[in-house]
């Protein structure tokens, strides 16, 4: 055997190597997802921060005015809503109307009504909220565009989730619909705070509490820790007879899939549950699916049973034993938007409350669905919701205390608790910029 004697950049020495020539290198080539072409097309990308940041004021309101009412002469007065060329005025920035003679701008009547930030941040930091693929941290947006406070990145995001909510997360879908419960939420900081995550015994005398054990004395374990979990305010399952933590939910999704290969889901809605019951699974098909008409796909949560013999054909995949089923059976779609939930939960938003649950769940939402689409693009349509939705009902007055007393629900709101210090300025007289003791 001869080796050849190649000359290498590090050394540049020429001699021969006495071992075995150098194997071949394997080229591993994985083929592409559509998701992944996509991503580094230059498809995928469009404006920059900077481009807003560049826009004069008037520039700013012709942005938003194009895309709240399609025009920036042509537009309809909030107040009492007639369509004209109303007067404007270039030195207030506002319209004058026609008909009932009030002012409005271009927040007037929307989620940014009364907005203490420049348009240019406002804009700025929409295109950042979608750039997220994962969620956009409130402090981490204060910290990029240096805005005055916390409360005011942290209310700009959930005014956003809200407009979803309540401008996306609404209509029926059909075709092939994906459903699924994922567990969400439930792990409070309050709660873990200083405590170990789990208990555990190790070594022999593991193997000796085991040993001491009997099976009737495992059962009373059990049915002491059900009954100390539910003392503690958890939710009994109706239906299996689990206990789950008080916090704990369970995150319903239905996806419309696209039905072309390697584009996944199209349209997704969210719903929150206490539990994976009929019952909610029922409310939720009830509130978001075309029954008759749509091909119905879950996995064999025993939930759906009863749901899926009201649509044409209902797609059953045991995930016990595969991901797809032998005919092709999967409920892929929704599994991919619980991943994008967990994500959120556990790498962007930490601790979601149950109560703001489905406000995260309908940004997720929203994120799933706008995918493939450009940042300026996606900040368009965002847009789009947080100008058509109204006021905002939850976040209007938030730091001055006014929050939402309820939690979202699939299967009937309930009353829900503000959590946290009071916000706002205390009425009690402050001492060094503390409330006393
Ligand atoms: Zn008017």
């Amino acid at each position: 055997m001869t080796t050849a004697s190649v000359p290498t950049s590090t050394g540049g020495a020429t001699a021969a190597s006495k071992s075995s020539p150098r194997p071949l290198r394997t080229v591993v080539r994985r083929p592409s997802s559509d998701a992944s072409r996509f991503h580094m097309s230059t498809k995928a990308v469009d404006r920059s921060v900077a481009y807003y940041l560049k826009l004069s004021d008037l520039q700013c309101v012709k942005h938003l005015a194009n895309i709240r009412w399609g025009s920036f002469t042509q537009v309809t007065c909030p107040h009492c809503n007639s369509s004209s060329a109303h007067y404007w005025s270039a030195i207030e920035l506002r319209w004058k109307c026609k008909g009932c003679g009030k002012r409005f701008s271009v927040t007037s009547k929307t989620v940014f009504a009364g907005h203490r930030i420049t348009l240019q941040q406002l804009l700025a930091a929409l295109h950042l909220w979608v750039c997220g693929s994962a969620g956009q941290p409130a402090l981490e947006l204060r910290r990029m565009l240096n805005l005055g406070s916390y409360n005011t990145a942290f209310t700009l995001c959930s005014k956003l989730r809200e407009a979803m909510l309540r401008g996306r997360n609404v209509g029926l879908i059909s075709g092939v619909v994906e459903m699924d419960g994922a567990h969400a939420s439930g792990r409070r900081a309050s709660l873990k705070r200083g405590k170990p995550l789990t208990f555990r015994v190790t070594g022999e005398d593991a193997a000796q509490k085991d040993a001491l054990l009997t099976t009737s004395a495992r059962q009373k374990q059990r049915r002491d820790e059900k009954a100390a979990a539910l003392a503690a305010g958890g939710i009994l399952h109706p239906e299996h007879g689990n206990v789950f933590p008080k916090d704990r939910r369970v995150l319903f999704s239905a996806r419309t899939r696209s039905g072309v290969r390697g584009r996944g889901a199209l349209v997704t809605r969210v719903a929150i549950g206490l539990a994976e019951t009929p019952d909610a699974v029922q409310a939720l098909a009830d509130a978001y699916v075309a029954i008759p008409e749509s091909i119905l796909a879950t996995d064999t949560g025993s939930a759906f049973s009863k749901l899926g013999k009201q649509f044409q054909v209902h797609l059953q995949v045991n995930h016990s034993e595969a991901l797809v089923g032998p005919n092709g059976e999967h409920s892929n779609q929704a599994e991919s938007f619980n991943a994008r939930q967990d994500r959120a939960e556990y790498g962007v938003y930490r601790n979601i409350e149950p109560k703001q649950l489905h406000d995260y769940a309908c940004e997720m939402a929203f994120r799933e669905d706008h995918r493939r689409m450009a940042p300026g693009a996606a900040a368009d349509r965002a847009l789009w919701y947080a100008l058509s939705v109204g006021p905002s009902h939850y976040w209007r007055g938030y730091t001055h205390g006014k929050h939402r007393s309820y939690e979202i629900l699939i299967t009937g709101n309930q009353p829900a608790a503000a959590s946290g210090p009071a916000k706002g300025r205390s009425p009690i007289s402050m001492v060094n910029g503390r409330p006393p003791r």
